[in-house]
């Protein structure tokens, strides 16, 4: 079978369609080149917002078109949401953000036998972490391994705990074979990533805590280095943070989900925290992990937030001084509890808002690039961007380029000597 996929969404995506893709090669499939015929188009659909609902019908139409007389496989966040409309749009095979292996058995069926499938579970009924093959792109430096999936914390602007269901964890065990495998595939990063990795452990026999997992895989990683994904702020702890400052495999880089600046809009949203502890988190990370890259991802226009507590925002990232910031105009999502609140914004305001925060974030940006200039920095070496110059990313998260040849894959330290826009130039020390 020739197929092709396609993907949206988050890094847990991401994964899951690396891992379908290893799944379909250990099966003997191959991955049809563009403009080749394909017997099955695979899209990996996502929902978090109304706007990415829309961009999954669009693709799963734009490839049907292109791909006339192709099965037509998708699975996901917004087939698990609204399985009738993916079937409706002319999907032969319907799945959601779960069972993928057998999913990848119903594309075999229809393609070989024109069997359709629409098969959707209910989410918050599993119980065990499907464990996928881990791995990325061949060729890439860096890979992902997937520790967590399904969220409990229901913040007020989220459909994800309903489409991903309960909380499942990838035990310890499982979690050191992975990065074994991971390490002797040659990786020289490994990205944990989840839904919600902050919950990790809570549903495994003994209560693993997330800062057990990375000391597992940190014990197994060998010249291995490891990067966080997303966290919620509530599992920053002295604890945490002193258990992993001895773990030297770690990056020094944290992406917390910040969302607002301002507690009655935190409040609204059903965040766990306010910004007097979100504060104390970020000043516990420094004084940790000296010069660690700190960032977040922010949503602005939220309803009922007002010009003040926009202002409010804006204070409190400017005192946190991140390193880079995501920021989100506020995204109707039908079937959450903000979609139905009173004081929606509008696109104007949302859109106005964003932008204000982007330009204090690029500010921000460019003042922590600026600080990196003396330093010795650790950086993972990705791609060659000319003859003569590599670049790769530092393990506090930032663009590096040095001249040099065959650096990739390697990890060497470098002496910042320059930033010209959001890149910074260096030496090998
Ligand atoms: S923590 Fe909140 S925003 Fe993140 S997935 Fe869970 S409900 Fe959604």
């Amino acid at each position: 079978m020739q197929y092709i996929i396609s993907t949206l969404g988050c890094k847990v995506n991401q994964y899951e369609s690396q891992a379908i893709e290893n799944l379909l090669m250990e099966r003997g499939h191959i991955c049809a080149v563009p403009g080749e015929h394909a017997d099955a188009v695979i899209v990996n659909t996502c929902a978090v917002t109304g706007e990415s609902g829309r961009k999954s019908r669009q693709l799963i139409r734009r490839l049907m078109d292109e791909n006339p007389g192709a099965v037509i496989a998708v699975c996901g966040c917004y087939s698990q949401l609204s399985p009738d409309e993916v079937s409706a749009i002319g999907a032969d095979v319907v799945f959601g953000s779960g069972d993928k292996v057998k999913f990848i058995d119903a594309i075999e069926r229809a393609v070989s036998e024109g069997e359709k499938t629409s098969s959707i579970d209910d989410p918050f009924k599993r119980k065990l972490l499907e464990i996928l093959p881990a791995g990325a792109v061949s060729g890439r430096t860096r890979a992902m391994l997937k520790i967590q999936d399904g969220c409990a914390n229901f913040c007020s602007y989220c459909i994800i705990p309903y489409t991903r269901g309960r909380l499942r964890s990838l035990p310890l065990k499982d979690a050191s074979e992975e990065t074994q495998r991971l390490r002797d595939s040659g990786f020289k990063e490994v990205v944990l990533t989840g839904i919600e990795i902050a919950s990790y452990g809570a549903d495994l026999p003994g209560r693993p805590s997330l800062a057990d997992v990375i000391c597992e895989v940190a014990s197994n990683a060998g010249d291995m280095r490891i990067r966080l994904g997303s966290l919620e702020p509530t599992v920053i702890t002295e604890a945490f943070c002193r258990r992993l400052a001895e773990t030297e495999k770690l990056c020094r880089h944290f992406h917390l989900s910040l969302q607002s600046g301002c507690d009655r809009t935190l409040k609204a949203m059903n965040r766990k925290y306010d910004t007097a502890e979100f504060y104390e988190k970020v000043l516990m990370l420094r004084d940790y992990f000296p010069n660690c890259g700190i960032t977040c991802d922010l949503i602005t226009g939220f309803p009922g937030e007002t010009d003040t507590d926009h202002q409010d925002t804006l204070e409190f990232i400017k005192k946190c001084a991140f390193s880079a910031m995501h920021v989100f105009p506020y995204s109707r999502r039908p079937g959450t509890p903000a979609d139905k609140m009173p004081e929606q914004c509008t696109n104007a305001v949302k859109a106005a808002r964003a932008k204000e925060a982007s330009a204090v974030a690029e500010k921000m940006k460019k003042a922590f690039l600026d600080a990196q200039i003396g330093r010795s920095l650790p950086v993972l070496f990705e791609s060659r961007e000319s003859d003569n110059v590599c670049s790769g990313h530092s393990d506090n998260y930032l663009l590096v380029c040095v001249e040099g040849s065959h650096l990739k894959g390697e990890i060497r330290q470098v002496r910042i000597m320059q930033r010209k826009d959001e890149i910074l130039y260096g030496v090998i020390d």
